[in-house]
């Protein structure tokens, strides 16, 4: 896997994630603004044939990061860049629930080994757990970097601000699937996490910073 390009400038090439992953994205849509919501942002987002026609329940990479990246865009421009951003955050959240059907068990998350780990620990190998699952199934390419008192979450190739351009990051899906997935490992605590860079911007990564310590 190529890890030489950074930005989103001048790459031809088509990236992939695999089907399943698209499919858990437009379900975990429909969980937070139903079946006729989601019709109205895929005709906004010019991805008509995937109405009532989801990518099938596989690892083949078959939707694009155009796919996801106007899905996403579709999501600010019909409700504004906060309602988009809510909606984007819920349905990472939702799309978690969707993954560990399909990946927990593969990872060696849902283990009692896992479960008793430190907290610190807990949070380090579930971040290494979702970056893994994205660079071993999909185009897209996951760093985890450890300071002192958080995690950095690099996303160098990220199909939700693909081939867009934004003053603020706007990486909200992958914050909220972040969120809901650190409240998981660490049985319900709440870890601050923020995207501080973002590709749409001019950084070289999406990053987010994820505190080592609990919000409560
Ligand atoms: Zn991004």
């Amino acid at each position: 896997m190529a890890t030489d390009e950074h930005t989103n400038e001048g790459e031809q090439k088509t990236y992939y994630w695999p089907n399943k992953m698209g499919r858990m994205m437009l379900l975990a849509l429909e969980d937070v603004m139903g079946k006729n919501g989601v019709n109205a942002v895929l005709n906004l987002a010019k991805l008509r044939h995937l109405i009532n026609n989801y990518p099938p329940n596989n690892l083949d990479l078959g939707w694009s990061f155009e796919e996801m990246a106007a899905l996403n865009q579709a999501l600010d421009d019909m409700y504004g860049p906060r309602g988009g951003k809510g909606l984007a955050m819920r349905a990472g959240r939702a799309g978690l629930y969707y993954a560990l059907k399909d990946f927990a068990a593969v990872l060696g998350i849902a283990d009692l080994a896992f479960r008793l780990l430190p907290l610190g620990m807990k949070i380090k190998v579930g971040l290494n757990a979702m970056a893994e699952t994205f660079n071993k199934t999909s185009d897209q390419v996951v760093r985890v970097e450890e300071e002192v008192d958080h995690f950095l979450y690099h996303i160098d190739r990220c199909p939700v601000c693909w081939g867009r351009t934004s003053d603020v990051p706007i990486c909200h899906a992958g914050l909220g699937l972040l969120q809901e997935g650190l409240h998981w490992v660490t049985g319900g605590k709440n870890i601050r996490v923020e995207e501080v860079r973002c590709i749409a911007k001019g950084d070289p990564s999406c990053t987010y910073v994820i505190d080592k310590r609990p919000l409560d």
